[in-house]
Formats: structure tokens, C-alpha cells, sequence
């Protein structure tokens, strides 16, 4: 574990600390499983529906089953209204988060078969794609949806001079910023995830790979601690 240095961000929080989290599973009654996740002002709902038939019936595949994301940031999650509907941001983060997704899920064992995920972004303070990725592993979970491993995920990178943890929006609109969202598997550490934005040197990148895995290893016991709770499991 890195040392914490505290008292030095805008929030009081040390450099390598999360924002406060919450985690809770089953939140939704009509999804097979569901999850609410926050990183302090960042909030998300991730709903999964499935297995289930394929429509449209092109897009089945005989050999597994297909894994469906979809990301929406809802038009009262940000300061400035948001458009409601998708945009080009919005696919991409899709795409990334069910990438990261697609190699924990036994898809073969449900061959012409769709697994839908949908992630509503209720409010936004930066760490958007992490959250929802945290809350799409556990809303898998909660499915009972077969999986090899769960995933966590959140951002590192720079702001200030500083090596930083799951920055907020203030954080990311630093002139030297630099933003690095990582998912990691929970038993091995397997990067599923990792992304850049900004200039970074090769000891920037080594500092913010250790502060990213402190994290995914907090995140993936929250994980675990919110399914128990749910299902009870000592
Ligand atoms: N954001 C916004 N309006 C938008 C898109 C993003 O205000 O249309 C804000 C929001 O707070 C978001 C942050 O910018 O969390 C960072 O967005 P980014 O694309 O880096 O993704 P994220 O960090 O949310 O995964």
C-alpha cells in the first residue's frame, strides 16, 4: 500500500484516496440484477436483463450468447442540461465498458442468447465510465449470470504536480491533467481496462498503475461486502 498523504486535494481527501463509495445490489425490481453505485458525487444504476432471446434475430450468434451495453448520462446528471439521447462519447464508453465485460462472462453456455446492461448516469463528477463499469460487474453478479471473475475499476492520473485517485470534475479540469481510467479482475489483477488522456512520463504511468490497483483492490472488497449483504453469505 502507498503511503497516504492527506489533507492536500480540494475535498480533504489524501492522494490515493477514493471519494466515499456506497455500493448496493437488487435495487431494481423489474431487472434480473441490478446495482447502485457512487463515488461521491458520481451516482449510476446498472440494470442487467438476460439471458434472453435475441431481437433482432440477425444479431444472434449459434455459438454464445451476446453481451449488450448500453451508457446514458440522464439530462439533469450534469450543470449544463444535458441533450438527452446518445452521442459519439456515449457509444464509446458502451463499447469499452462490454469489451471489458465480454472475457468474465461464460457467454458460450448460452449460445443464440442476449445479455442486456443498461447504465443510467444520474449524476456526473468525473469517474463516470469506472462507476458504471463497478456497477455492471455487480449487477452481473446479481444476475447469476456465470462469470470467471468480477471486475472493478476506477480512474488514477495527474492533477497539479500530483499522482492522484478517482479525481472528480474539478480535479480533471486541471491544466496538467491527465486521466487514466483501469478496470481490474478481482483474483488476478488482469488489466480489462485501461485508457489515456494527457501527456504522461513512463514514472507517471508506473505511479498511477499502483495507485489504480490499490483501488480496484478496495473496490472489489466493497464488491464482495455488497453482494454478502444482499445474499447474506458470512
Ligand atoms: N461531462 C459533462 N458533460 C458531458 C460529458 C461529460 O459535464 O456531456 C463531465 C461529467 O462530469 C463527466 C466528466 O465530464 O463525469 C468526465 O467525462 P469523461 O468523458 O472524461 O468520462 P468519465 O470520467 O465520466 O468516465
Amino acid at each position: 500500500m502507498s503511503e497516504k498523504k492527506s489533507g492536500k486535494r480540494p475535498d480533504g481527501r489524501a492522494y490515493n484516496d477514493m471519494r466515499p463509495v456506497k455500493m448496493q445490489v437488487g435495487v431494481l425490481k423489474h431487472a434480473n440484477g441490478s446495482a447502485y453505485v457512487e463515488f461521491g458525487k458520481t451516482h449510476v444504476y446498472a440494470s442487467v436483463h438476460g439471458p434472453k432471446k435475441v431481437h433482432p434475430r440477425h444479431m444472434e450468434d449459434g455459438e454464445k450468447a451476446i453481451l449488450r451495453c448500453r451508457y446514458n448520462m440522464i439530462p439533469f446528471s450534469v450543470n449544463d442540461r444535458k441533450r438527452p439521447g446518445y452521442d459519439r462519447r456515449s457509444v464509446e464508453i458502451a463499447k469499452v465498458i462490454s469489451e471489458a465485460l465480454q472475457p468474465m462472462v461464460f457467454l458460450e453456455e448460452f449460445p443464440k442468447s442476449a445479455i442486456d446492461i443498461d447504465l443510467e448516469i444520474t449524476q456526473a463528477d468525473a469517474g463516470t465510465r469506472v462507476a458504471a463499469l463497478t456497477a455492471a460487474s455487480l449487477a452481473l453478479a446479481d444476475a447469476g449470470i456465470p462469470m470467471h471473475d468480477m471486475v472493478a475499476a476506477v480512474a488514477a492520473g495527474r492533477a497539479n504536480g500530483e499522482i492522484l485517485l478517482d479525481l472528480t470534475k474539478e480535479e480533471e479540469d486541471a491544466k496538467d491533467a491527465v486521466d487514466m481510467p483501469v478496470a481490474m479482475a478481482h483474483r488476478d489483477n488482469k488489466v480489462m481496462l485501461l485508457q489515456m488522456d494527457g501527456d504522461m512520463s513512463k514514472e507517471d504511468l508506473k505511479q498511477m498503475l499502483i495507485v489504480a490497483k490499490e483501488g480496484c483492490s478496495e473496490l472489489a472488497e466493497m464488491q464482495k461486502a455488497a453482494l454478502r449483504e444482499k445474499y447474506k453469505v458470512e
